[in-house]
């Protein structure tokens, strides 16, 4: 990302609490105001019907571990998930077998190489390294619990729906687009499976894989989700325990090294927060104890990041105070408002 474009936002420190509902109100109205103008970057095209989507679309959500929520612009606009989906998965994964058994079979280190890499599964002996690239991803989609591809699924829809705080739904026009298109990702769990990394029937478990991505969601259920992570595994606006404390400190140190594909070291030092990209333009960042922003707009740079939801996120993140390595000692702290 540009980072010249956050020039002059000052870098509050992430030590203290987020400024009172007012601020940051006003804060996510200004950084929404302030790229609506930026048309950098392309919409995702390798899945037919998201060629089709407004690229003017742009929403902004913040959610904090109180409940306190902020809205701006198409915040309430449904798109797909896509690889949003995996942290939250993941999650799942955890919370059901444990850190070191999801450790052992998916691993957390980057593969160095692009999200659909065949040649990093060949590389590693068909470990798929990390939980974020699709072969990663497709490997714990298969540890979700269920007898059937369509009870894993089901799963996984509830799952999510308690990290979001409402019953999320499938976009079946999405979903039959990639479903259409997804010879690679085919190809990654037959890989998976000729290597005995990966149990059960490699086209179901991809094809329940393509349904977790076609989710529909918004920028401000993203926000929720990620605030669930933030908040210790406690939707803050349900109240619900989604998953245990353990398991979203698992999820983030993970989401922190490889959650912006091939940019998330650049991403980690220029704005210093987990965060997860799609390619239909969804990007939520979280901050932990404080809570999450969120962005969606569709058109991407050329790693597969949201130009505008990069922007706004960063924005928010030095203006709030929430890049995790920001600090000052702590006597001189009185407040970030
Ligand atoms: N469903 C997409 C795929 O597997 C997700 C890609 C993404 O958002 O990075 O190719």
């Amino acid at each position: 990302m540009d980072v010249e474009a956050l020039s002059g936002i000052p870098q509050q420190v992430s030590t203290g609490a987020l400024p009172a509902w007012e601020s940051v109100e006003e804060l996510v109205r200004e950084a929404h105001r302030r790229y609506t103008d930026d048309r950098s970057g392309t919409v995702a095209d390798y899945i037919p019907v998201l060629a089709e989507v407004d690229p003017e679309l742009f929403g902004l959500a913040v959610i904090e571990v109180d409940g306190g929520t902020h809205d701006a612009g198409d915040a309430l606009h449904p798109f797909s998930i896509q690889s949003i989906s995996k942290m939250f998965v993941y999650a799942l994964a955890i919370q059901e077998h444990g850190h070191q058994r999801v450790r052992d079979i998916v691993g957390v280190n980057n593969t160095g190489l692009a999200f659909n890499s065949l040649m990093a599964l060949e590389r590693n002996a068909g470990h798929p390294m990390n939980p974020m690239v699709n072969a990663g991803a497709i490997a714990t989609t298969a540890l979700v619990p269920g007898a059937t591809a369509v009870e894993q699924w089901e799963r996984i829809r509830e799952g999510l729906s308690a990290f979001a705080g409402r019953a999320l739904s499938l976009d079946g026009v999405v979903y039959a687009s990639e479903a259409a298109t997804n010879e690679r990702n085919r190809a990654m769990g037959w890989l998976l499976r000729s290597y005995g990394r990966m149990s059960g029937d490699p086209d179901e478990i991809v094809d329940v894989y393509t349904r977790q991505c076609a989710l529909s969601v918004t920028a401000h259920d993203l926000a929720v989700m990620g605030a669930t992570l933030a908040d210790g595994g406690v939707n803050p606006v349900t109240g619900q325990r989604v998953v245990s404390a353990d398991v979203c400190r698992d999820t983030l140190a993970v989401v922190a090294s490889t959650g912006l594909y091939e940019r998330s070291g650049e991403w980690l030092f220029e704005i210093g927060l987990p965060a997860k990209s799609g390619v239909a333009g969804g990007i939520v960042a979280v901050s932990p104890g404080k809570g999450a922003v969120a962005g969606f707009s569709p058109r991407l740079d050329s790693a597969g990041n949201s130009v505008r939801s990069q922007l706004a996120i960063g924005h928010l993140s030095r203006a709030l105070g929430l890049n995790l390595f920001a600090s000052a000692p702590a006597a001189t702290v009185r407040t970030n408002a």
